[in-house]
């Protein structure tokens, strides 16, 4: 079966929520007095934005075939992302088959390595690698989870993540992860505030529905792990990402002293199949979690997912709306996924990415059909009357 090549790569910037989901205006829970780890400096306590969460903005990447057919995906990166991929990516897309994605992107990531490997520029192969599986999907007149084995449930559940389990239990989700709003530098009078908002949830949802809590790399390991016990009785399901991605040997110990029962997840801010390795062998956690937009896209997913199948843990991609529920839909190793809940008061549900997709599909009651993802590609469309970028052409 033969393809129409790829004849273009186009870079564009979008600002305002969608895929780079922390770009919200103010009031909004995802940037109310979260952790972080620049928490500990006074000007950047209150907001993320602050600091600059939402410098880059999204991403939107395109590749069309010489017969008109376009791909798209949308992820963070922004500007700079834009650059690497106009400016160096797309010479390993043009002119390639489109079905040839495992060469494009081996040349994309051994191309870059020198200055890559994580960060950004595996954001920008993310963006290209998740772009071209829907320009083949396209081509295919098939869903991505078609072409990667197929879908081995009926429909995804959710968990969701926001500032209101209570309100996630009554819309059907399985659970709901709430931000960690104090953090080591507000002490251990903070740690008991952040123990007893645990606490309060819990009596709002009950015994058996799941809670979560995520740290976003705001606490060190002594924190984390007294954390953690103070929050045991309040039967906290998952402690995530506590400690910078950076520092395996902490989580490595992190999941030693965890009470028992209790998991350490990790993983979206990880890449590539080498850093994921890397939690795995050294045992840091019970759950993975890359964000396909930012680990080196579904490719590199696949293997990452492999990998940790056969170590026996779960994969659980962080967000990431349609790119993450076509690959959820086709692991047995992934029984469930996220959905974070971008209304500014965690009390409906709207599209993640809104409003750049079109199409985008959103749980109902916790709940999505497998039928809902059966339209070539990813399946959504790109808002093209939304105010689309392009700051660099190759
Ligand atoms: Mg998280």
């Amino acid at each position: 079966m033969t393809f129409p090549k790829i004849i273009d790569v186009r870079a564009y910037v979008l600002r305002g929520g969608g895929a780079d989901y922390h770009d919200q205006s103010s009031g909004h829970w995802i940037d109310d007095n979260i952790a972080t780890p620049m928490s500990k400096y006074p000007n950047y306590r209150e907001s993320r934005r602050s600091f600059g969460i939402n410098a880059l903005g999204t991403l939107v990447v395109e590749v069309e075939a010489a017969n008109g057919t376009i791909g798209f995906a949308v992820t963070t990166g922004g500007e700079p992302a834009a650059y690497i991929v106009e400016k160096h990516l797309s010479r390993f897309i043009k002119g390639q088959n489109p079905a040839d994605i495992e060469i494009m992107w081996d040349q994309m990531y051994f191309a870059s390595q020198y200055y890559g490997r994580k960060g950004l520029v595996i954001n920008a192969i993310s963006g290209v690698d998740l772009a071209l599986w829907d320009l083949l999907g396209r081509l295919r007149q098939e869903p991505v989870h078609a072409m990667i084995g197929g879908a081995v449930r009926d429909e995804l559940s959710f968990y969701a993540t926001g500032s209101r389990p209570d309100l996630a239990k009554e819309m059907g989700f399985i659970g709901g992860k709430m931000p960690l709003r104090y953090a080591p530098i507000e002490g251990n009078a903070g740690m008991q505030k952040a123990v007893d908002d645990i606490g309060e949830m819990r009596s709002r949802v009950g015994d058996d529905f799941w809670l979560m809590l995520d740290c976003w790399m705001a606490l060190d390991l002594d924190y984390a792990t007294r954390l953690a016990i103070a929050a045991h009785e309040h039967k906290l399901k998952w402690i995530e990402e506590a400690l910078s991605p950076d520092d395996y040997w902490g989580y490595q110990a992190l999941k030693k002293a965890v009470p028992s029962g209790m998991l350490v997840t990790t993983g979206e801010h990880e890449a590539t199949r080498w850093g994921f390795r890397m939690l795995l062998e050294m045992e840091c956690c019970d759950i993975i979690q890359p964000d396909v937009g930012w680990c080196g896209g579904l490719t590199e997913l696949l293997k990452i997912s492999s990998l940790a199948d056969a170590h026996g843990k779960l994969v659980i991609p962080h967000g990431s709306s349609v790119y993450s529920y076509h690959f959820v839909a086709t692991r047995h190793n992934s029984p469930f996924a996220e959905f974070l809940m971008m209304a500014p008061n965690s009390d409906k549900v709207v599209p993640m990415f809104s409003p750049q997709l079109i199409g985008e599909p959103v749980p109902k009651n916790g709940r999505l059909s497998i039928s809902e993802l059966d339209k070539p590609g990813f399946g959504v469309e790109l808002d093209r009357t939304l105010n689309l970028h392009r700051p660099y052409k190759d």
